[in-house]
């Protein structure tokens, strides 16, 4: 199995590809990934997103296919919430 990340960029950790949900903003609009494969460094935390899966995320929204589920979101405004 060859290695797929390069070390971390930030500590130098190794990075191992997981899956992981990210979010995506196109046009305003919120769109989340479930499951998706990025290296992750075991020693920072640090989230690594090949551009190859960058790009199919991108092209799924393009292409309006079907989401497996929709979710609302709750959004806050951070000074109502202070008040
Ligand atoms: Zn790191």
């Amino acid at each position: 199995m060859g290695k797929k990340y390069s070390d971390c960029f930030y500590c130098g950790g190794v990075v191992e590809e997981r899956l992981c949900p990210r979010e995506f903003r196109r046009r305003g609009q919120l769109f989340i990934f479930e499951n998706v494969p990025m290296g992750v460094c075991a020693q920072c935390g640090e989230k690594i997103l090949k551009p190859e899966v960058a790009k199919s995320l991108d092209r799924i929204i393009r292409e309006h296919k079907k989401p497996a589920r929709t979710i609302e979101v709750p959004v806050y405004s951070y000074e109502l919430e202070i008040a």
